[in-house]
């Protein structure tokens, strides 16, 4: 996101013509379309998978200064339980909301512009995804993750324990102290 001489890459689907709108504040379109998620749409734990189906239902609107973007993408993710590591997924609606600015607009660094009276969404798809998406992913909240001593994922048995090797007064004792084992 830098210079304003770039170019909008009309192969990627997320490029949206906003030349109908006219630079009319007020002038409106909406878009519903599904398109494929593009790569790394995520984090290294929780992703929406490339290729995957996106549903974007979006509003571009006119406005003084640029067009404004609102609306929503919905899609389906898969990650890992930071804690016993089993597969996780689901379905997340991402909301989005994003102004781009009409070139010859002074503009920061990392502020979206309309090139070539085209919009690029995908970052403003990727910020609400990386946004949404949990940080440290779960199962679930109350997740108990794995057994320390030897990698057993605790959700298959509540109960899971090493024997007796700990004398039970032991036990009773690390009880009290608040500690496991
Ligand atoms: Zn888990
Ligand atoms: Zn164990």
């Amino acid at each position: 996101m830098t210079s304003s001489n770039r170019h909008a890459d009309r192969r990627s689907p997320y490029v949206f013509d906003v030349l109908e709108l006219g630079r009319r504040a007020g002038a409106m379109k909406e878009i519903q379309v599904s398109l494929p998620a593009p790569a790394d749409l995520g984090s290294d734990v929780i992703a929406v998978p490339q290729d995957s189906e996106i549903d974007l239902n979006l509003r571009l609107e006119a406005v003084v200064d640029g067009v404004l973007v609102t609306g929503t993408a919905a899609g389906s993710y898969r990650g890992q339980c930071a804690r016993c590591l089993d597969p996780i997924e689901g379905e997340e609606t991402f909301d989005l909301q994003e102004l781009y600015f009409y070139p010859g607009h002074e503009v920061d660094e990392d502020d979206n512009l309309v090139v070539d009276e085209a919009i690029d969404v995908e970052g403003a798809l990727r910020d609400a995804v990386v946004l949404e998406l949990p940080f440290t992913p779960l199962c679930d909240p109350e997740c108990p993750g794995l057994c320390q001593e030897c990698g057993f994922n605790l959700n298959e048995d509540p109960d899971h324990g090493h024997g007796d090797k700990a004398d039970p007064r032991w036990g009773k004792l690390a009880g009290l102290l608040g500690t496991d084992n």
